[in-house]
């Protein structure tokens, strides 16, 4: 989505952020958690806004794949996934009390695809590929989601979609105090591509890296297959195809590091879920 491969640099995003301050704009989507993540963020955009577009995109990418037969068929697979997600949902409540009430839903794709997303409100999709050919785990499955759950938790995608706005002159600040106007018109249009971000920050990166990371070990599944997994990642995209994921998530030494820092702090969590 063209919309969301424009950048902002960091300084226009501080930039924007004190300009809102003022008119109530900015704020931050989650508690801290152990991991920190208190970054202020421009919110133009109204969660309940994503959360309808992305309800109603998700309800078209169900009927299209019910239709062309690709909707959860493989029972055993959607077992696995569902029931990762029902142990990692009530742990957001540590970064968002609000995301328990959220209308959470969780369906598997039938598709070489390497592919997994976590649409704002909690609509997750998996792709069979990227478990089966990964051959993941039911950890390694943990800290995929943990992670896409993280965005929605942060509301990456409408922090995207407010500095794109603005960005593109869609909206002034300004008008933000008066709705969206003109501005829901183009968001209307977008389609759930949008709601995925294809392109997302190396920050918003990091902070779904460490918060994914908290959840799973708060639901009991082992933070160090975050190690593994990006190692898989890595392996994989040195191939003919590269996952789709890293597109918009992409593998290095460098990210697999940063997990590994972060270990200390969410292991403890881990150990005591286990208990
Ligand atoms: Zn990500």
């Amino acid at each position: 989505m063209r919309l969301f491969r424009m950048t902002t640099t960091i300084a226009a995003r501080i930039g924007l952020c004190v300009m809102a301050l003022g008119l109530g704009a900015c704020a931050t989507t989650t508690s801290s958690g152990v991991v920190g993540a208190n970054r202020q963020q421009l919110l133009l955009v109204s969660s309940q806004e994503m959360n309808q577009m992305a309800a109603q995109s998700y309800n078209e990418l169900k009927v299209e794949s019910q239709q062309n037969g690709t909707l959860n068929r493989n029972a055993g697979l959607l077992q696995r996934v569902r029931t990762v997600a029902s142990r990692l949902e009530p742990q957001t409540a540590v970064f968002r009390q609000d995301a328990l009430s959220w209308d959470w839903e969780v369906n598997v794709l039938q598709s070489d695809e390497l592919n997994a997303f976590c649409m704002p409100g909690g609509k997750i999709m998996f792709y069979s590929g990227l478990i089966q050919t990964l051959n993941l785990s039911d950890d390694e499955i943990a800290i995929v989601m943990g992670h896409e759950i993280a965005h929605a938790l942060r509301e990456h995608s409408r922090e995207q979609m407010s500095q794109a706005l603005v960005a593109q002159g869609v909206i002034g600040i300004g008008a933000s105090l008066f709705g969206l106007g003109q501005g829901s018109t183009q968001l209307a249009a977008t389609g759930y591509q949008a709601l995925i971000a294809t392109s997302f920050s190396r920050g918003d990166e990091a902070e779904a890296d460490r918060i994914g990371l908290e959840l799973a070990a708060r639901a009991g599944y082992d933070p160090r297959a975050g190690v593994t997994l990006w190692q898989k990642m890595i392996n994989a995209s040195g191939g003919s195809a590269p996952p789709q994921i890293l597109s918009s998530h992409p593998a290095s030494a460098n990210r697999i590091q940063e997990i590994q820092s972060l270990l200390p702090s969410v292991m403890p969590l881990y150990e005591a879920a286990r208990r």
